[in-house]
């Protein structure tokens, strides 16, 4: 095969046998047995066709006859034909027993293989850093992980077929050579000239498993984006277009497989119309030119039938496996970047670091891309005093986001560094730092389930009082008392069936829940109504002083009465004060940012002051 892919071939055989080591030494164990009490049934037709009267004249015909006549002596057992049957049944039912269990380790290890594939490349996925994980599609994530490793599993049954075929094959030819070594070497020789002139279907095959694999992404990602966006596209009209996009790509998968069908087709038929013309071409050497004994003659000829299906099912599987190799590249492709991306941080140390003092940013600068010279961050200088409330203001753009993740090590920054009570924020002390930290972002994440169960996500082992506790001092326990079930109703898809509000408080109660050092709250711009926003506020003054605060602020209300406001304006601090201090200056950037509104006024009638 002229593919580019000879050495996908050669690892995926590698990482198959790596897996299987032993199962696999059994399959073929058995596969090997196989092999021979079919031969062996096969070689009883000789004395069949023997006790049935066919007529027998060859030299070779008697010695094979004579020596299956020694082995009926040596076991003490007549040749009759009651006797050669039950043996004969007695062979087939063990080569059926035999068929069965190596049905069911092949079963376990196509699937154990798929399973152990797709457990490496989530855990790879998952420890992935943070801004890799940014830079691809989830859908594509989605798509290699579910799909894509479905079509590995497809294949790898197609190649323990393609194994088992081929050493099947291998006792057939074997049986065949005995009785004739110019008539098996004209089957070779046909079966060969079929093979290479098949070679090219190998290619299409491949060329159509790369486009199934590139329209199953589309696919992946039409679903995953509408389904997202499906309440904007909904208020939009633009259901159609989804639909017309969706329908598209399902056409073009459509087209494929047929294609893919085609090919298969077309392999068969050829194998069909070639194996007549090697049959004929066989059977006029064996009568007009080698004068083969009827006896071998009707064996060859019952053995030649059964093997050239054979070849044919190798070509098939061959196909398949080969149309199965790029979903294999994806997946490898996937895990090795993610290997290269793994995030450096250590999870074998669990002991949370407490936070006494305070954080502290020393001229951190950040890029989300190397070969670009802007920054998102630039030499930017803050400290955030443990038990005070700082927020982030700042544009659109500013870097407020980035400042978040680099505080929960999320990303690491190009130049500059970040101390945890003065001692340095390194990659291995990022998990135990994370203990510490409850991050509440604007978009909650919360999953189809109960409320219990969403808030024991976070800790599992948390008791009914605890849950009730974190509730009360989010403002949560009205609602969910309220609820039909109470903690055990269940949300919705992402919390659907809740308030934005209801939602933000729940995520906030499930913060505090581990008992956080640090709370990093990135405030929902979009307007709450004015007794959620009161309650949410309320919420976070009575954690004032018990725990480190540090808010993403779009409100005038929020920020009043923190102990520092920090300015963010281009990746760079621009102002650092108190309200009072900042609201001194009229020409600020905090005054401007107010009066073009990236600062809501308050909806909850808390005075702002302005
Ligand atoms: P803010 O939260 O203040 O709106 P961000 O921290 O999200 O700002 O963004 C700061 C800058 O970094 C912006 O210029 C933004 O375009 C860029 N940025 C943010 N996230 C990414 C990302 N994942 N990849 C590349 N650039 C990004």
């Amino acid at each position: 095969m002229t593919l580019p892919d000879k050495e996908i071939l050669r690892t995926y055989i590698w990482e198959f046998f790596l897996f299987a080591r032993l199962k696999a030494f059994v399959s073929l164990f058995l596969l090997i047995l196989l092999g021979l009490s079919e031969g062996i049934g096969l070689l009883m037709l000789i004395p069949f066709l023997h006790l049935a009267g066919v007529a027998d004249t060859g030299a070779s015909t008697s010695g094979s006859l004579s020596f299956i006549a020694d082995l009926f002596r040596a076991i003490h057992l007549p040749m009759t034909l009651p006797v050669a049957l039950c043996i004969y049944v007695g062979i087939i039912s063990f080569h059926a027993i035999l068929s069965r269990w190596q049905m069911v380790i092949n079963a376990g290890i196509n699937h154990g293989f798929t399973r152990f594939l797709r457990n490496r490349l989530y855990d790879s996925l998952t420890h992935a850093d943070w801004l890799f994980i940014t830079r691809n599609r989830s859908a594509d994530m989605t798509h290699v992980l579910t799909s894509e490793l479905q079509r590995v599993g497809y294949g790898t049954h197609h190649f323990l077929l393609f194994i088992s075929n081929g050493v099947i094959s291998a006792v057939h030819i074997g049986i065949a050579l005995m009785l004739s070594v110019p008539m098996t070497g004209i089957a070779l020789a046909c079966a060969m000239i079929m093979l290479s002139l098949l070679r090219p279907q190998n290619r299409k095959s491949y060329r159509i498993g790369m486009a199934i694999h590139r329209t199953m992404q589309g696919l992946y990602t039409a679903v995953t984006e509408h389904l997202g966006g499906i309440k904007a596209a909904k208020s939009y009209n633009a259901e159609q277009r989804h639909i017309q996009d969706f329908h598209s790509v399902n056409r073009g998968i459509e087209t494929l497989f047929i294609r893919f069908a085609k090919v298969m087709g077309d392999t068969q038929m050829f194998y069909n119309i070639g194996s007549v013309v090697a049959i004929s071409i066989f059977f006029y050497s064996a009568v007009g030119i080698f004068r083969i004994p009827l006896t071998h003659l009707l064996l060859l000829i019952f053995i030649f039938a059964r093997l050239l299906p054979k070849f044919s099912l190798l070509q098939q599987s061959y196909l398949h496996l080969v149309n199965m190799l790029p979903a294999f590249t994806a997946a490898t492709d996937m895990l090795d970047r993610c290997r290269l991306e793994k995030e450096n941080s250590s999870a074998l140390c669990t002991d949370p670091i407490r936070l006494e003092k305070g954080i502290a940013f020393h001229r951190v600068s950040f890029r989300y891309d190397k070969k670009v010279n802007s920054y998102a961050l630039y030499e930017v200088d803050i400290t955030f005093p443990a038990r005070c409330m700082t927020a982030i203001v700042g544009p659109s753009g500013a870097g407020k986001s980035t400042l978040a993740d680099l505080i929960m090590g999320l990303l690491i920054p190009v130049a500059g560094r970040i101390l945890i009570d003065d001692i340095p924020l390194t990659p291995q002390r990022i998990y135990r730092w994370r203990q510490s930290v409850a991050y509440v972002p604007q978009e909650t994440f919360l999953f189809h389930d109960t409320i219990r169960a969403n808030l024991l996500w976070v800790k599992p082992d948390a008791n009914e009082e605890e849950l009730w506790e974190v509730l009360r001092i989010s403002a949560a326990d009205g609602f969910v008392s309220e609820m039909a079930f109470g903690l055990d109703t269940v949300i919705g898809d992402r919390g659907i069936r809740l308030s934005g509000g209801e939602k933000q408080r729940l995520a906030l109660a499930r913060g505090l829940l581990r008992k956080p050092d640090l709370l990093l709250l990135d405030e929902a711009t979009s307007a709450l109504d004015a007794e959620n926003e009161r309650r949410i506020q309320e919420s976070i003054w009575k954690l004032y002083g018990k725990l480190t605060i540090v808010i993403i602020a779009h409100r005038l209300s929020t920020i009043r009465k923190a102990d520092s406001i920090v300015v963010l304006d281009g990746g760079r601090v621009v102002e650092t004060g108190t309200w009072c201090e900042l609201a001194a200056h009229s020409n600020s950037k905090f005054q401007s940012l107010i009066k073009g509104g990236d600062l809501q006024k308050s909806l909850g009638g808390i005075t702002d002051g302005i």
